[in-house]
């Protein structure tokens, strides 16, 4: 059976992905060059091994072509990040997802074949953003840069109304994927259903297309 995640670089981020992944059942590699780093997850990564995956012979030494998906964690030393990605590609790793520290690196790790790139700190500065500001959208998920899903709650403005009403996907190019209601999830709601008020609208869309729909119609 194929290994599943190796993690590099076990600072806040890495650690608290190692610990959730093994959280949630899978098995874990984690890796960091700083002993102290190590010796924290020797009980709580399925493995834990100090290595510096700048260095190629020491990547195949731990045989991180065997991971389906390998997470690089390392955040300030750009370098590093770019060389161990650079490598795990080489390397023939199925899957790479790499932390960025801004645009720049980004374009980099997107140039030489990361397959996945978050900015954590961003998208979460910008998530809390977004709740400070509105109690109609809930929680999002960023597709790509301009498309996601978002979860909306219905106000008074919408209550009542069924989705042909709203006529949501001819006015403003959006799509109602599912509704939550209580404990209840709609998946593919009918058109002609009347949206309930405080029911969750997980909506997937344009961001631009969707914040003119909060916008005019909630
Ligand atoms: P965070 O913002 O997530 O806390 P840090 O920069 O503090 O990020 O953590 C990055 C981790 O990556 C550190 O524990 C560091 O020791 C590790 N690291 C940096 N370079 C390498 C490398 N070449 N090989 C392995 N681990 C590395």
């Amino acid at each position: 059976m194929k290994k599943e995640f190796a993690v590099i670089g076990l600072g806040r981020f890495g650690s608290s992905i190692v610990r959730e992944l093994i959280d949630q059942g899978a098995n874990v590699m984690a890796i960091d060059f700083k002993a102290e780093r190590v010796d924290e997850f020797m009980h709580v990564a399925t493995n834990a091994v100090v290595a510096d995956t700048t260095d190629e012979n020491v990547l195949k030494s731990i045989g991180i072509h065997e991971f389906e998906h390998v997470i690089v964690a390392i955040g300030e030393d750009i370098q590093a990040s770019i060389l161990t990605t650079l490598m795990l590609k080489e390397l023939g790793v199925a899957k790479i997802t790499v932390k960025a520290q801004n645009e720049y690196h980004e374009k980099v790790l997107r140039k030489i074949g990361a397959d996945f790139v978050v900015h954590p700190e961003r998208d979460m500065g910008i998530r809390i953003a977004n709740n400070l500001m509105s109690n109609t959208v809930l929680d999002y998920l960023e597709l790509s840069d301009e498309h996601s899903i978002m979860e909306l709650r219905a106000n008074d403005a919408i209550a009542g109304y069924s989705i042909i009403d709203l006529d949501i996907r001819a006015q403003y190019g959006i799509n109602i994927i599912g509704i939550k209601r209580g404990t209840q999830i709609l998946i593919s709601p009918n058109p002609a259903d009347k949206i309930l008020r405080d029911d969750i609208l997980l909506v997937i869309g344009a961001d631009t297309d969707i914040n003119r729909f909060v916008q005019r119609a909630m």
